[in-house]
């Protein structure tokens, strides 16, 4: 059993790892950000609810994300455990994760605001599969042709410049105060988001098999 949280800025590479983290560990990447677009693109009642706050960059109501995160936690394939991307992001969210589950760690992606931006602009991901590149730090095969499953790469709307200035505000206001909340749960380690791609991912593999240990 192997709970994860993947914590950090928008664009400071959750997704990257934790969908590298899914395959090393065989738990699923449970993405708060793709559950929501994935209902907005399959017009469900609550894609109907929180497209406007996709589009704008806002954070969903939390009694709608934690109900999706609990529905989801709930499934047999998390029983091995499960990653977390995008989950908590307020402390509405943390206090109903305590209740909810034990963690065993937050990886906290610790990532220069500057170079946020310009990592967010340039991501692309895939329509189909939700797997994502970045146009020059981690460009696929062919450009605009996800390598996995060779469906066509888009930009996500929410990743414009304007909609990211506000998602970083938003993180900074809402959600890194609850960084102090996991200090006082004992769980955080701090991942040097510099380092390329395999080398955060070693570092964090390095942080979770010290805690198994
Ligand atoms: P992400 O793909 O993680 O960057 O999430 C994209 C958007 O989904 C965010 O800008 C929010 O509008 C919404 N969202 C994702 N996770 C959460 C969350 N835990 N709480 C509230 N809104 C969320």
């Amino acid at each position: 059993m192997l709970k994860l949280i993947i914590f950090g800025p928008p664009s400071a590479g959750k997704g990257t790892q934790a969908q590298r983290l899914s395959e090393r560990y065989g738990i699923p990447q449970i993405a708060t950000g793709d559950l929501l677009r994935d209902a907005v693109a399959k017009q469900t009642p609550l894609g109907a609810k929180i497209k406007s706050y996709l589009d704008s960059g806002r954070l969903g109501p939390d009694d709608l994300i934690v109900q999706l995160i609990s529905d989801r936690v709930s499934k047999p394939d998390c029983a091995g455990g499960y990653i977390l991307d995008g989950f908590p992001r307020t402390m509405g969210q943390a206090r109903e994760l305590d209740k909810m589950a034990e963690v065993d760690i937050v990886l906290n992606i610790v990532v220069d605001m500057e170079r946020l931006v310009e990592r967010a602009i340039g991501r692309r991901t895939c329509g189909q599969c939700a797997a994502v590149y970045h146009v020059s730090f981690n460009p696929p095969k062919a450009p605009g042709v996800c390598d996995k499953c060779g469906s066509g790469l888009i930009q996500r709307d929410d990743d414009k410049e304007d909609t990211v200035r506000n998602r970083l505000r938003i993180y900074m206001e809402q959600t890194a105060p609850l960084l102090e909340h996991f200090r006082m749960n004992d769980n955080l380690v701090d991942i040097d988001g510099s380092k390329g791609i395999d080398g955060v991912f070693d570092q964090m593999v390095e942080a979770i098999e010290r805690v198994r240990a």
